[in-house]
């Protein structure tokens, strides 16, 4: 079975789990692990920011984010397919009586347009104010899209002027530094807040991180604690996010070539399915036309390729390292013939 159904699914390397049982650690809670302290301030840095807050989870990093920049009652806004909005089971309201408001996209791709006219800062007693924007970076389920920098200069321009905050889902924000060569940091200090996942394509077991001020920084601790989120010997899993910066950051393009050369092999049997212009980084949705998501994904597993269902008529591929280009290209012409409805030769 070729597995592209996530770059989550990546399994710690006999080099990682090494850099894992060497870690110096101690306890986070009392912020006296040195794997944790030091992999917080290489990320900080790397983003253009004071501070970061090692966490379990790229939606308890995102909460946190969004937790720090809208109070209880106001709304953060935010693409309707955005990973907040649709995968983080409402915890911003559950937990945070955060409310939300979505806009449409092609992609995913933000526009400072649309978000401007969606917008209430300070909206007094009628209207639900926004405290905050969110954006991701690359947009997952718009297909692993990068934002183009200048709409991001824009939306944060418009936000500094608007007074209202901006959150960046940066889950996959070295895939978009690997794609376009732009500054991690270019891309970190335009937002007040940012994510970033160790546990995608870089392929470490656990970890996210989360990096802002330092004061929002020390709030965000004393609330990651109040989820009961705080951890203790976490350098083990500090140790393996380092050890995927250093390792497997460099090796991410690979991933895109073999996207690109699945979509390739879909395209050509099934032209409909995918735009190979919307195919930039290591995710590639498809449109399952007459089919359902579901028919489709259960026929590519029959044929040895399992994807995921991203919506009623959507299905997505990942590459990770765990898939060579030519097991993607394979598995491509495989979902090609299932996508056409032919099968496979
Ligand atoms: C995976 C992901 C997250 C965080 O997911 P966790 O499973 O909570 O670590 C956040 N945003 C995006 C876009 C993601 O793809």
């Amino acid at each position: 079975m070729i597995d592209l159904r996530s770059d989550t699914l990546t399994r710690p390397t006999p080099g990682m789990l090494a850099a894992m049982a060497a870690a110096p650690v101690g306890d986070d809670v009392y912020a006296e692990d040195p794997t944790v302290n030091a992999l917080e301030a290489r990320v900080a840095a790397l983003l253009g920011h004071e501070a970061g807050l090692f966490c379990a989870t790229g939606s308890l990093a995102n909460l946190l984010g969004v937790w720090l920049l809208v109070p209880p009652g106001a709304e953060v806004v935010c693409d309707v397919r955005a990973h907040i909005a649709r995968a983080e089971m409402g915890a911003h309201g559950a937990l945070h009586g955060v409310t939300m408001r979505t806009w449409d996209s092609r992609d995913g791709v933000a526009d400072a347009a649309t978000i401007e006219r969606l917008i209430t800062p300070d909206a007094g007693p009628y209207l639900v104010s926004t405290a905050a924007v969110a954006l991701e970076n690359t947009h997952n389920f718009g297909g692993g899209t990068v934002q183009p920098f200048a709409h991001l200069a824009e939306v944060s321009a418009l936000c500094r002027d608007a007074g209202v905050g901006l959150h960046l889902d940066g889950a996959r924000l070295w895939n978009a530094h690997v794609a376009t060569g732009v500054a991690l940091a270019d891309y970190g200090r335009l937002f007040d807040t940012v994510n970033v996942c160790f546990s995608k394509g870089l392929g470490a077991p656990v970890g996210s991180m989360l990096v802002s001020s330092r004061q929002n920084i020390a709030r965000a601790r004393v609330q990651r604690k109040r989820l009961g989120a705080g951890w203790r010997q976490a350098g083990v899993l500090a140790a393996a996010a380092g050890y995927a910066l250093d390792h497997h950051l460099p090796r991410l393009g690979e991933d895109h070539v073999a996207a690109a050369a699945f979509a390739t092999e879909v395209a050509a049997a099934a032209p409909e399915a995918v735009r190979l212009g919307a195919v930039t980084t290591n995710i590639v949705v498809m449109d399952t036309g007459r089919q359902t998501a579901a028919e489709v994904v259960a026929a590519a597993s029959r044929a040895g390729v399992a994807l995921s269902a991203v919506g009623a008529r959507q299905v997505r591929g990942v590459t990770h390292q765990e898939v060579s280009i030519d097991e993607a290209t394979t598995a491509g012409r495989l979902v090609g013939a299932v996508l056409a409805g032919v099968p496979a030769a």
